[in-house]
């Protein structure tokens, strides 16, 4: 396991600089650190207490042992009558290191044998003496606190503690069935044998190991909180500083964040839990982004409906004003062309037939004020000058006759007409001869546009829209399409890309306005290269008449 030292003491560092005292890792760390100090003392105190009384009990047991050494040594060598060899005895066993003094007392505070030969013969305070084992002198054998045959204290000396030990030399049988018979039988004690040992060499012994004790003590708990930390901060802390960073940049916004916590405890559950819910979060913002595309692109698309909406607007307006003036024109001008073409046939009839000149003259008058007149119609057409039958259409009857008359045209010769014309089309009201005259406009733009050779689509299909029930009606043709310079044009009078001569600019206005009449819309779309599309929406006749003057509600308005 590498442990980056570093980073925990730079997080020690931030946890120090930041004094956060609410801080739930310096919490537990003070909180366990505290339990392990309070713990591993009362642990080495009691290790040391134990250690200090295994220590005294040995000294008290080693005591025990050489004075009830002495005291066999004192029956032994009295039975014998060499008491010179007990003197002996006590001395060897006093001159052993630790034990200073060894005493032996009778009743009368006499000094019977002493490791300090010295001392031997000198006498003894009874009373101070004996109060250190009776309660009441008068009567010993009563009140002598005994335990084990022997009483022990400790006591202060000059140079440490001292285990002073004391045991009551016993009158036995041995003694006053002996032949000496110097001590009477009625006689419990008779004696006191008193070792005073140094707990010196212990106390010190103690002493270093107390220090021992208490240094390994303050270095295990030491390494012990070292250890915790690191197994906290790693099984904790740690993904609890990931599990917070992670929620403050989700907080900012960062909903690709991850928290890489990969234990299978509760706090891996955690960070995978916080994982899903940012996941989900992600997945709703993107949902939210993608409606908020949605409606973009559809508030846009409605923007763009309505320029185009003012644009038609704007154009209607330019067209019905431009129509108006038309009319004007065409109606000043169509009773002069007629008195010219009228006059010139009159004068052709004059003119003999040998003046050739003079009647091929009046012929390209006639044929040009001819021309002029066939302008003029167009526009009459176009400006409704024309009056306009209402009746019930079928126009899937009207295209097929349309489609009739053209199909004997040469034009039409190397041009696939294709029909998808709907059986359910509901009939429209209006004029079959005008609408014949748009369809026909447009066969013919196709025809020119491919040269006469290519495919044309005719498909008709009922449609319905904001409640409101049309009929479409769709040429497509295969040519090169309209650049899109022209498309706001097409619509315009006398807008023509046709050589003069051939276009009069007049087809497509004349068909618009027919269209509008109508009730109805007449909208392109073109792709250069791949051919151009027209559709003319037509509102169906209103239901429950049949046709006659019931005109729909389109037509009535425009
Ligand atoms: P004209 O046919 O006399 O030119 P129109 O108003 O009918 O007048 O047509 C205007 C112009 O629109 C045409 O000159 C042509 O440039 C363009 N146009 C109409 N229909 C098509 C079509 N299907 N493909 C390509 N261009 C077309």
């Amino acid at each position: 396991m590498v442990i980056d030292f570093k980073e925990k003491i730079d997080f020690l560092k931030d946890l120090i600089a930041k004094k956060s005292r609410h801080s739930l890792s310096l919490k537990l760390i003070v909180a366990i650190g505290i339990l392990v100090l309070t713990g591993s003392s009362i642990f080495w105190y009691m290790i040391i207490i134990r250690g200090e009384q295994e220590f005294l009990n040995n000294s008290i047991r080693y005591t025990a042992a050489y004075t009830a050494m002495i005291e066999k040594s004192i029956f032994t060598n009295m039975h014998a009558r060499q008491v010179g060899t007990i003197q002996e005895t006590i001395e060897v066993i006093g001159s052993s290191e630790d034990v200073i003094s060894i005493d032996v007392y009778n009743l009368l505070g006499e000094v019977r044998f002493s490791s300090d030969r010295a001392m031997v013969g000198r006498k003894i305070d009874v009373d101070t003496s004996c109060r250190l084992c009776h309660t009441d002198p008068e009567r010993p054998g009563e009140t002598l606190k005994m335990k084990g045959g022997s009483m022990w204290t400790i006591k202060k000396g000059d140079g440490g503690r001292v285990l002073k030990f004391l045991r009551p030399v016993v009158n036995q049988e041995s003694c006053y069935t002996a032949s000496c018979h110097y001590h009477p039988p009625d006689r419990k004690i008779l004696g006191i044998l008193e070792t005073d040992y140094s707990l010196a060499n212990i106390d010190g012994t103690l002493r270093r190991q107390k220090i021992e004790t208490l240094t390994f003590g303050i270095i295990f708990t030491f390494f012990f909180c070292i250890v915790l930390c690191i197994i906290l901060w790693k099984i904790l802390i740690r993904p609890l500083q990931l599990l917070a960073e992670g929620m403050e940049r989700v907080s900012k916004g960062d909903l690709d964040h991850r928290v890489e916590i990969k234990t299978r405890d509760e706090m891996g559950m955690l960070a995978e839990t916080f994982n899903s819910m940012t996941r989900e979060l992600r997945s709703a913002r993107q949902r939210l982004e993608n409606w908020a595309k949605e409606l973009e692109a559809e508030v846009a698309k409605k923007t763009e409906e309505i320029r185009r909406g003012q644009e038609q607007l704007i154009h209607t307006e330019k067209l019905a004003s431009l129509g108006r003036m038309a009319a004007g024109v065409a109606h000043e001008i169509n009773s002069p062309l007629t008195g010219i073409v009228t006059f010139a046939h009159l004068m052709l009839q004059r003119i003999p037939p040998e003046n050739k000149m003079d009647r091929e003259d009046l012929e390209v008058i006639i044929e040009q004020a001819e021309r002029c007149s066939k302008i003029i119609k167009g526009l009459l057409g176009f400006s409704r000058a024309i009056p306009a039958e209402r009746a019930d259409v079928d126009v899937n009857d009207t295209i097929r006759h349309t489609l009739d008359i053209i199909r004997n045209q040469a034009k039409f010769h190397n041009i696939k007409i294709e029909t998808d014309l709907s059986p359910d089309l509901p009939l429209i009201t209006g004029d079959a001869s005008q609408l014949q005259q748009v369809f026909m406009n447009l066969l013919i733009n196709a025809a020119d546009a491919m040269n006469d050779k290519g495919r044309i689509r005719i498909a008709t299909r009922p449609v319905t829209e904001d409640g409101s029930e049309f009929i479409e009606i769709e040429f497509t043709d295969s040519g090169p399409g309209i650049p899109e310079e022209h498309m706001g044009k097409l619509f315009e009078p006398f807008f023509t890309t046709k050589p003069v001569g051939k276009g009069t600019g007049l087809g497509l206005a004349v068909s618009h306005g027919i269209v509008r009449k109508h009730g109805g819309q007449i909208r392109v779309e073109s792709a250069l290269g791949k051919g151009t599309s027209f559709f003319i929406r037509l509102p169906r006749a209103a239901k429950g008449t049949d046709g006659g003057d019931a005109a729909p509600k389109g037509l009535q308005q425009a």
